[in-house]
């Protein structure tokens, strides 16, 4: 295990080397931190994904930093050139909007920094994702981040069947032309859940709409939303516990062929009871 020690000094001297990842505002300027400002300012080099938005970045800092494009379609040869420079080179890795590696490259930069054993540091801040999240009204407790469902309808409601029973929020990017199908794939995978369409998070015409995931995937068929979007859903409601029959009938067949504790055990697991109430139904039988 290595440690990355967090390590950023005023914007007249240069950055130690390493790698600086540096989350930018998803929307509205004002919310690029001073720190995050002060590690662009100061860096030799900045990896972006498209140089002229990060260039108008730079420019509300008043930043000349030098910017180097990396995306996904030159990442394999520029990684290495990169990885070799930290050694030297403080060099930041902004995406276009938000936390980098989040839906955006920068993972395998990440591992390779790491491997390489370079300095690895990140200046925190927007994300759509925790920001949905935080204005969606649903539990945040647990939450699944699932990036952007496959866009083919087969292979979107198999990504959807492959989460659909877990016990969390699910979080989901999305494009504004298909939130309507998405919304509609989600509940016919997930079921009538409670969900929200965070919309344009911290820009003008910000909106967070709440309902259940049918009247969701209607509205937004009628209406189209415009802009950037992200879909929270709620959990599954809780299980409803078993009847009584159901109950004796799994643990009879249970302790046809095996202990009363290796019973329990498998019928508390499979119909998602308390073994200790298991366990005393299933001593109740074997004694009647
Ligand atoms: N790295 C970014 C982050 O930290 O959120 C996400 C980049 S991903 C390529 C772009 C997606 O993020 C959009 O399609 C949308 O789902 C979501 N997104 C980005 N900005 C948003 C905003 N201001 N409001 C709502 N969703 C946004």
């Amino acid at each position: 295990m290595k440690d990355s020690a967090p390590a950023d000094q005023n914007a007249a001297e240069l950055q130690p080397p390493g790698l600086y990842i540096v989350a930018t505002p998803i929307g509205n300027l004002g919310d690029l931190s001073p720190r995050a400002a002060r590690v662009l300012a100061s860096v030799t080099v900045i990896a972006c994904e498209d140089t002229r938005v990060t260039a108008r970045l730079l420019q509300h800092i008043g930043a000349k930093t030098p910017m180097l494009p990396y995306h996904d379609h030159n990442a394999d040869t520029v990684r290495p050139r990169l990885i070799a420079r930290m050694g030297s080179d403080a060099i930041a890795l902004v995406s276009d909007a938000g936390t980098p590696l989040i839906s955006d490259p920068g993972y395998k930069l990440v591992r390779d920094a790491r491997a390489a054993g370079i300095t690895v540091v990140t200046i925190p801040g927007p994300c759509a994702a925790v920001a949905a999240l935080t204005l969606a009204g649903l539990p945040t407790d647990r939450f699944l981040f699932a990036g952007f469902l496959p866009v083919k309808a087969g292979a979107k409601a198999a990504a959807i069947a492959e989460i659909a029973g877990l016990r969390a929020s699910l979080v989901f990017y999305e494009s504004a032309g298909r939130t309507a199908a998405t919304l509609a794939a989600l509940a016919e995978g997930l079921g009538d859940r409670p969900a929200a369409v965070a919309r344009e998070i911290s820009k003008r015409f910000e909106e967070t709409v709440d309902g259940c995931l049918s009247a969701l995937a209607a509205r937004y068929a009628e209406t189209p939303p415009r802009g950037e979007v992200v879909i929270v859903v709620g959990p599954p409601p809780p299980a409803t516990a078993p009847d009584a029959t159901t109950l004796d009938d799994a643990l009879r067949a249970a302790l046809g062929g095996a202990s009363l504790s290796a019973a329990a055990s498998e019928v508390a697991v499979a119909l998602s009871l308390p073994r200790k109430a298991v366990y005393a139904r299933a001593l109740e039988l074997r004694g009647g």
